[in-house]
């Protein structure tokens, strides 16, 4: 705990410090780009993926990067409410749903019942993803287990667009042509970030080409200049 105490010190001297006008633009408004759904994973950070700022992403982060189907037993649920917020407060016009290797979630997908004796809380919220076990009952080949995850976890990135798509307030605003949804894989060993493509039933990997190294950097270069963006919409 004395790390995190040192470094809101750290935050408040340094960061902070260089970034006060942004963060006083931001005080009372927000409008961010995207509603980012993460996995609680430590090692997801959807501002560090994409190298965005305080403000820029409207973020959940919960165990699997799950979204509930909008059924009648989820209608208490903190991912409706998200959902329904960044879309008719915040006017999004962009959901990510987020998944990653090594999800322990994911994972949890293939224990035996008796793993979760003393976790019935997330032995239920996991197996609300159990869906995406589909796809692989149908293989032929016996996969690895990591590749067995990566595959488990990339129908879960389908099946969660699928789910979402069942919230009435997204339905009718990819009808109305005001909102995509995005899914992406996250491989955190190797920093690769892969994004669905419904026309092909594949992930492709999001990469930049030799000429863009140098857009990216100043570009990179120009929004640290320029700090965090300047909002329009209130919380
Ligand atoms: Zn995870």
């Amino acid at each position: 705990m004395d790390r995190l105490l040192k470094g809101v010190k750290e935050f408040q001297l340094n960061y902070y410090k260089e970034q006060e006008e942004s963060f006083k633009a931001l005080a009372n408004t927000q409008s961010p780009e995207a509603l980012f759904f993460s996995c609680s994973d430590s090692r997801v950070d959807p501002n560090v993926i994409t190298q965005s700022k305080p403000g820029d992403l409207f973020i959940v982060k919960n165990v699997g990067s799950i979204i509930p189907d909008c059924g009648p037993h989820w209608k208490k649920s903190c991912t409706g409410a998200a959902i329904e917020f960044a879309l008719a407060a915040l006017s999004i016009s962009d959901i990510v749903v987020c998944a990653h290797s090594d999800c322990g979630a994911m994972k949890a997908l293939y224990k035996e019942p008796e793993a979760f004796k003393d976790t019935p809380n997330l032995q239920e919220w996991v197996n609300t993803a159990i869906g995406a076990k589909g796809g692989i009952d149908a293989m032929n080949d016996e996969p690895t287990f990591k590749k067995l995850i990566e595959i488990t976890t990339k129908e879960h990135v389908i099946e969660s667009l699928e789910n979402l798509k069942t919230y009435p307030i997204v339905a009718k605003a990819i009808k109305t042509g005001k909102l995509n949804l995005h899914g992406w894989y996250y491989d955190i060993g190797n920093g690769s970030v892969h994004t669905y493509n419904s026309d092909s039933d594949s992930f492709d990997r999001i990469a930049y080409h030799h000429d863009e190294q140098e857009s990216i950097r100043s570009h990179a270069a120009q929004v640290a200049a320029q700090g965090v963006k300047s909002c329009t919409h209130e919380a």
